[in-house]
């Protein structure tokens, strides 16, 4: 597999945004080292986070140190997907974002 980098990014900073399963993500930092523009911070969950998952999601995230992705810098994704391809736990999508009304 070829090494992507930012050039390899297909849209405007702003359209796509990454969402993060909360149920999936074992925060092993693949996605923050591989996106371009710094889109991704690994942190604890916060009890107000954590509190919402289901029992098995906190058991999983509890087992992993409460360690997860955060998109802190959502808006400046391009979409370029490499942090989809490379998340061992098939947690990140990237969807379209709403334009404001
Ligand atoms: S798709 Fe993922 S890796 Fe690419 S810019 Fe967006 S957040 Fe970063």
């Amino acid at each position: 597999m070829s090494v992507a980098d930012e050039t390899d990014c297909k849209h405007e900073a702003g359209i796509f945004t990454p969402v993060i399963d909360r149920s999936r993500c074992e925060g092993k930092e693949d996605c923050a080292t591989v996106c371009p523009y710094g889109v991704f911070e690994i942190r604890k969950l916060t009890p107000e986070e954590k509190k919402p998952l289901s029992f098995l999601s906190r058991l999983k995230a509890t087992a992993h140190g409460n360690r997860q992705a955060f998109a802190t810098l959502a808006d400046q994704c391009h979409a370029c997907g490499l942090c989809v391809i490379v998340c061992p736990e098939q947690a990140i999508k990237l969807t379209r974002r709403t334009v404001p009304a």
